[in-house]
């Protein structure tokens, strides 16, 4: 079998005729029968057939760049060939595809890999495999650290995204979600997060950080703040869903240093930041810190469903059984985090997830300079966000323009048609998102910047005339 003569190549791409987005009955039925809470397809409305490495074809023929992949979860793009090989020679192997938590060599050889992975310090902790979602992880994470601690609240910040479930929604920014539910309120604390574009204090750059961070030490060490005593700090290194926000480093350490001090476990939530995509193989390692409990997801599965917490030793204080789940033993996921474990290190691709990053924040800072809706263009590594502002805003204050929601939509739409896939997020969906997979050429990352011109001229022409209308 010749695997990588599956893999689409940049010129295909360049090679192909515009793009018009076709009605396909397809996805005329999946809009009757699937759930109103369906979300991508509303964006993106395609029908896929094939993937390889950046690309993906649809059922018109037509190749789009993904810079979407899984919501990050591809790191080594579509059908790469190391994971497809591990995939078979697992099946060829006859290992039990299904086996709970019992374990196997494999299983044995994943978690080898994942620890060597980590900090040396880290390696010594345990690993707990949840069923297969982040927020499943992250559910798992917050009954390890309220048991160990004897405690419930948890702080978490504006912003955030840890996932959808019961457990996970309350430590949610995003209020939208939660007002169905009646708030989805309880046992967290939300705090300010450091962004910089929009702070929270009006403050930006190093004072901001100041501000951030004696506010959280007032919160863990005032006996009249109000907040009961915390099970945890949660937070995301670069937080994604919330509009692809860097943490500064300084606050980074700051947290890690007060959290200590009194006694709180920092969870660290890098289910999309992990295995390189930020420049490192794991986001908190560029700050010089670690957190007590880990939660990971996306790529460790290799583009199949996994997820795990890795946490201290001290904190293993749950009873068996204290959460489980069917589906923790998905050996076909494990092959496949396994190869993308491995391959991630031995070519250093979180290293050149570093470079093609900051080539394309190059370019779109470039594009920026020649189109005023663009707010803010920010990210680390290969997790890139750009901040719409809508130019017709007029806005007079010391702080940025407001996100502009709309135009982002026109901007992904106009992508779309220029065979981009990009996803909108953040604050009023106002943040167009590249998570392209981590093994992007640069030639690659070049078309992605020139489509994305073209689409963005496209975009700001037809709303600035519709603005006019
Ligand atoms: N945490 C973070 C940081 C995430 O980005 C996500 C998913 N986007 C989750 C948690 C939830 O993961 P899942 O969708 O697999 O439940």
């Amino acid at each position: 079998m010749n695997i990588a003569a599956r893999l689409f190549e940049l010129d295909d791409f360049r090679g192909q005729a515009p793009i018009h987005l076709r009605a396909d009955p397809i996805l005329q039925r999946q809009e009757q029968r699937e759930s109103s809470a369906r979300s991508y397809p509303r964006r993106i409305p395609l029908v896929l057939s094939e993937a390889g490495g950046v690309y993906v074809r649809d059922t018109a023929g037509q190749l789009y760049i993904d810079c979407l992949a899984g919501a990050g979860t591809l790191a080594l793009g579509h059908n790469h060939p190391v994971v497809i090989a591990a995939l078979h020679d697992a099946i060829a192997s006859g290992v039990p595809l299904h086996t709970l938590d019992l374990s196997t060599r494999l299983k044995d050889e994943f978690v080898d890999a994942l620890f060597a992975s980590l900090p040396p310090t880290m390696r010594r902790g345990r690993i707990q495999f949840c069923g297969p979602s982040g927020s499943d992880a992250i559910e798992a994470a917050l009954k390890l650290v309220r048991t160990a601690m004897g405690r419930r609240v948890v702080i978490g910040f504006s912003g955030a995204y840890h996932g959808m479930t019961a457990g996970a929604l309350p430590l949610m920014g995003n209020l939208a979600v939660r007002e169905p539910l009646g708030g989805a309120t309880g046992d967290a604390h939300i705090m300010p997060f450091p962004y910089d574009y929009r702070c929270p204090f009006g403050l930006g750059g190093e004072s901001a950080i100041d501000a951030h961070l004696r506010l959280l030490e007032q919160v863990l060490t005032d006996p009249e703040s109000g907040v009961p005593a915390p099970a945890a700090v949660l937070l995301e290194v670069v937080q994604g869903e919330g509009g692809v926000v860097p943490a500064p480093m300084r606050w980074l350490q700051g947290v890690r240093r007060l959290t200590r001090a009194a006694g709180v476990p920092l969870v660290i939530d890098e289910i999309q930041t992990g295995v390189g995509r930020t420049g490192s193989f794991f986001a908190f390692e560029q700050a010089g810190i670690e957190p007590d409990v880990l939660v990971l997801s996306k790529a460790i599965g290799g583009g199949l469903p996994m997820a795990v917490v890795i946490y201290r030793d001290e904190l293993d204080r749950w009873a068996p059984g204290a959460h489980a789940g069917t589906f923790r033993g998905n050996q076909l996921a494990m092959a496949a985090g396994l190869a993308t474990v491995k391959h991630v290190r031995d070519e250093a691709l979180d290293l050149h997830a570093e470079q093609m990053g900051a080539r394309l924040r190059a370019h779109l800072r470039e594009i920026q300079a020649d189109f005023p809706a663009i707010g803010d263009v920010r990210g680390r590594g290969l997790m890139i966000g750009v901040e719409m502002v809508g130019e017709t805003v007029a806005f007079d204050g010391p702080a940025a323009p407001p996100g502009d929601g709309g135009m982002a939509r026109a901007v992904q739409r106009a992508c779309l048609e220029q065979g981009l896939i990009i996803e909108v997020g953040g604050r009023h969906g106002a943040v167009l998102r590249f998570l392209c997979p981590l093994i992007v050429t640069t030639e690659e990352i070049d078309e992605i910047a020139d489509r994305f011109r073209a689409a963005i001229g496209k975009a700001c022409a037809t709303h600035v005339r519709e603005a006019a209308e």
